[in-house]
């Protein structure tokens, strides 16, 4: 159950924004900020160059690499996210870390139903508690993807000027 479901393609859009809500840290139990990376909508590439253009939401996760000024806004904005090797799926990605123990706090984690980003916790919730920065720049990002409803009410905290 450590294995990504999401094969992992390139991911485009326009423009993205990160989200960022608070966790307790896994390892020191410190209350932390933890960050993902959302799209408005997004092409998306496969290996064989073929394209799709899906017009919703989604949130990337297992971001593999990252074009570059995406990557400075995203480290402007959540500096707790720097790519990292993993135990868990022995893949390199932009993982969150955690601000008081530097412990890696795992997408496979925080993507999971009971996670901060996961689908079970945030129906029950709501998206209230999370913060929503929007970027005006450009990403291409090798990375998996996510789509669920809590991802489609990011767009109007998202599309507001801030
Ligand atoms: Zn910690």
């Amino acid at each position: 159950m450590t294995v990504p479901e999401d094969l992992s393609s390139v991911i485009l859009s326009p423009s993205f924004a990160v989200l960022t809500t608070e966790h307790q840290c896994w390892t020191c139990a410190a209350v932390a900020f933890v960050s993902a990376l959302w799209v408005p909508r997004f092409v998306e590439r496969f290996d064989d160059s073929e394209e799709l253009s899906i017009p919703d939401p989604a949130v990337l996760r297992y971001v593999e690499s990252l074009n570059l000024p995406a990557k400075q806004h995203i480290t402007a904005v959540a500096p707790w996210m720097v790519m990292a090797t993993t135990k868990g799926s022995g893949t390199r990605y932009l993982a969150n870390h955690c601000q008081a123990c530097g412990a890696l706090q795992g997408d496979f984690q925080l993507f999971g139903v009971d996670g901060p980003f996961g689908l079970v916790t945030l129906e029950k919730r709501g998206t209230e508690h999370i913060s929503v920065r929007y970027v005006d720049c450009a990403i291409e990002a090798a990375a998996g993807i996510a789509q669920a409803t809590w991802i489609d009410q990011i767009s109007a905290k998202a599309l507001q000027p801030t």
